[in-house]
Formats: C-alpha cells, structure tokens, sequence
C-alpha cells in the first residue's frame, strides 16, 4: 500500500518505519528541513530503541523515503496519516493548528480520492473538522472530489514504541465507511494476524477513548502518589501497599509505582485537553482536575525533601541528579520532573550536576550553557563535590549503588529517590540519609 504520514517525530516516525517494515511503501513529510535532511541521510534525531536501524533498513530496501514537498506526499498515500504535535494552547485545549494546517495541504493539493487519518491524538469533533478543512480547500479549487476522514490514535509509548506499534493490545479506527474499514484492514493485516486487534467504533468514540486511556493512566499514577503521601504521614511504607494492592487482579500492578509524578509531551496535556472538552460540554470533571492538581503537587515533592534535608538552606550547595529525561529509555525531557527541580534549585542558589543516560544533549539544548549546570558522560562524575544525589528517572543503570562509596564521596551526605529504587534499610545502614516517596518514617 502507498502511505503518506505527515510529522516525523515520535508517532510519526515509529508509523512509518513499521508500515515500511511490513512491506508497504511509505513517504514521511515533515516541515522542518533540517530534520529531513538528517532523516534523508539515516541519521535518526530522536533516541528510540531500536528506531535508527529499521529506518536505514527500510531506507536502503527503497521502502521509506522522507521530503519536505507536501505536494509530493499528498499526491503518493492513498492513506494520509497526520501525525503531527498537538501542544496545549495557553487554556489547556489541544492547539491543533498543525492539524488543519495539514488538512489544508491535503486539500490543496489531492488530485483524487483520499483517506485522511487522524493519528495526533485530538479532541472529540476533530475528524469534523479536519474535514471541514480538506472540503473547504477543495472549494477554493472548484474541484469535486471525494475524501473519507477517520480517527486511528496511536497508544505507543517512547521507550517502547516499535514494540507497541508492532504488537500492541488493539488497533482503534473511528470510521463508519466500508471503504474505510476495508483500507485500514490492508494498512494494519500485518499486525492483525494472530488475533483481531481492529476495534472499529464512531470517530467520536476513537477520538475520546485516546483521551479516556491516558487520563485513566495519569489517574493510577496520581492515585498512588496520593497514597505514598498519606503513607508518610502515617508512618507506613507505600511500597507495601503497593503490593498489597497490586495482588488483587482487580488492580493490578501497571502504573501503580509511586515517584515525583508524570511527565513527558502526552499525559500533562492530554489530562488538560480532557479537562477543557469537559468544561465545553458543561461537565464538571472533578476527577480530571484532581489529578491534575496531584501531579503538580509530585512534581514538587523533590524539592521539598532536599530543604527538609538541607533546612531549606540550599543557596551554595551542589546537588547531582541521575535521570534527566521524562522516564526511562528516552531522550525526552518535555514537562519531566527533573526541569522543575532544577529550575527551583538554580531559583534557591544551588548548583546542579546532572547525568542521564541519553538526555544530555536535548538539556544543553534546552537550558545552554550555565554556570550553575554541568552535564556529565558518567554517573560518578556527578557525585564528586556534591552535598545530596537525587534520582529522577528510573533508568536500568540507576538500579544498583555501592551505598558506602556514594556516603564517602557525597560531602552532605543525603540522598533523594524520587522512584523507589532502593530498599530504606541498606541506605540508612551505610550511613546516608535517606528521602523516598510515602516510605514512612523517611520523610
Ligand atoms: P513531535 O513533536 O515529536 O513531532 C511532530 C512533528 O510534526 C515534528 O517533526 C514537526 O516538525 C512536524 N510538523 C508540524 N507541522 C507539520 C506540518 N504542517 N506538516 C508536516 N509536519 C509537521 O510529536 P509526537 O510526540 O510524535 O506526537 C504527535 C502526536 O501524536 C501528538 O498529537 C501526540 O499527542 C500524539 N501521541 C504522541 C505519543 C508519544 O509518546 N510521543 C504517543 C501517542 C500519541
């Protein structure tokens, strides 16, 4: 099948490589010439498992070609997938102005019939008017020609993405065009084999379950952080709830982990977004803002428990942090717990040596060169001349400390897990002080 996608960030790339992968013939277009560019010589500008391989191999098979011409690329997919960013707007609504902006494209320049695919995730009514957008478009031309709009949103998570978009719980389309059905069935008979994961509902059904999926997730996360809260003002330990709770297949153990709160460019706005739809359908989505507010409040906490430790006299001190990005496996820093420590701690006067896995570059890229940041290419190197460790992200690398080295090269010495890596005794035993999430008497 010939496949269009416009936007080659996360969703878009990882949709690409997958359907080339698969055997279809795939063009990406992008707006940002310099991403093309380096896509157009295989070199892949995000850090995805396993994303740069299956681009050049499908790249050299002639399978996946990426170009700024959108004329070109409307003019090649019979399916045209919009995959582009959806930010949040200053009243927390989708800004889907990227979105239309495609739409117009496709409108502009489609010469004969097209299936347009709403794969950014977008508020319930956007299908309507994406193809409001296309129609009008094709007005101006004075050409009559016939187009179908259906909503396909994506699930993948960054980390896992070509994982999830290969062998994900389901396939959502919101359509209610045979013609539709029928394209869709080709593009995905790949990932359709072994058991039937087309789900296919009402575009308004498709467009709100995405939302529904994240908002239920932010919620598990908030739901336990709420708890780990409660926790140390009880003098329990939330990881003992944890698993307590998780036992009951009722439950279960997924995002139930409690930590410094979410992050990363979908449950923040996506939670928001919902919030908004609520409030435009006169709906008051008590549940909603309550975890929104939760996670704010998260987000605090590890700067919070470094001026419990350090008496809020935090001016002069030096602080390492392991873990920049969001969450683990990935390089993305957008709305990570991370950026509101530091940017607090440089607020207080401390100074912040950082380490993470993969993040480095997109920090210097977001914050430049500062005196009070410095980036390092080890985990120790961070710890030399700091008062206090904070550990941000949960990355694999992170999962194991020689306790009594860090209590001997920290010159406080404190340490801030903001994940629940380690086991409370161990650390108190070598001498540290120790400050995780709802683990009782830690705080
Ligand atoms: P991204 O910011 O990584 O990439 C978006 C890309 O779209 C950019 O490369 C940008 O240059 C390009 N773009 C903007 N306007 C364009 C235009 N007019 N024509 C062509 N390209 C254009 O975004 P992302 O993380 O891939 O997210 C895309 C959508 O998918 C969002 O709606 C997001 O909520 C949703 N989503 C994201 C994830 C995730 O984990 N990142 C998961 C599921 C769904």
């Amino acid at each position: 099948m010939r496949i269009t996608i416009f936007g080659s960030g996360y969703v878009g790339l990882v949709t690409g490589a997958c359907l080339a992968d698969v055997g279809h013939d795939v063009v990406c277009a992008d707006v940002d010439e310099q991403k093309v560019a380096r896509l157009q010589a295989g070199d892949v500008p995000i850090f995805e498992p396993g994303l740069e391989n299956l681009v050049r191999q499908n790249q050299k098979a002639g399978r996946l070609t990426f170009t700024t011409d959108i004329a070109e690329a409307v003019s090649f997919g019979i399916l045209q997938f919009i995959a582009v960013g959806t930010p949040s707007d200053e009243d927390g609504s989708a800004d889907l102005r990227h979105v239309l902006e495609v739409a117009k494209s496709i409108g502009r320049h489609m010469t004969e019939y097209r299936i347009i695919v709403d794969k950014s995730t977008v508020p319930v009514g956007t299908a309507s008017k994406v193809g409001r957008a296309v129609a009008a478009e094709l007005d101006e031309r004075g050409v009559a020609l016939e187009f179908d709009v259906c909503s396909n949103p994506e699930f993948l998570k960054e980390g896992a993405a070509i994982e999830d978009f290969s062998r994900g719980s389901r396939i959502v389309v919101g359509t209610d065009s045979e013609r539709v059905k029928f394209a869709m069935r080709e593009c995905y008979g790949p990932y359709n084999r072994q058991q039937e994961k087309l789900m296919f509902m009402s575009v308004r059904s498709a467009e709100l379950t995405k939302y529904a999926a994240n908002a239920m997730l932010a919620t598990k996360i908030s739901f336990i952080n709420e708890i780990a809260n409660l926790a140390e003002r009880l003098g329990a330990d939330v990881e003992e709830v944890r698993r307590g709770i998780g036992s009951d297949p009722r439950i279960g153990y997924h995002f139930i982990y409690p930590g410094c709160g979410y992050g990363g460019s979908c449950f923040p706005k996506d939670v928001k977004a919902l919030a908004h739809t609520a409030k435009q359908a006169g709906y008051p989505a008590e549940m909603i803002h309550a975890v929104e507010r939760i996670n704010a409040r998260q987000k605090s906490k590890l700067f919070e428990k470094l001026c419990l430790a350090f008496d809020g006299k935090l001016a002069g001190k030096t602080i390492a942090l392991w873990g920049l990005s969001f969450k683990p496996d990935t390089d993305d820093m957008r709305e990570a717990p991370s950026r509101e420590l530091m940017e607090a701690l440089w607020q207080a006067g401390a100074r912040v040596q950082a380490y993470d896995p993969e993040a480095s570059d997109e920090c210097r890229r977001l914050y430049g060169n500062r005196d009070d940041l410095m980036l390092a290419e080890r985990r120790e190197e961070v710890l030399e001349g700091a008062h206090a460790l904070v550990v941000c992200t949960e990355w694999k690398a992170f999962r194991t400390i020689d306790f009594e080295r860090l209590r001997d090269t920290l010159l406080a010495p404190v340490l801030i897990d903001g994940r629940n890596l380690y086991q409370p005794d161990t650390v108190k035993a070598a001498g540290l002080g120790y400050y995780a999430i709802g683990r009782g008497d830690s705080i």
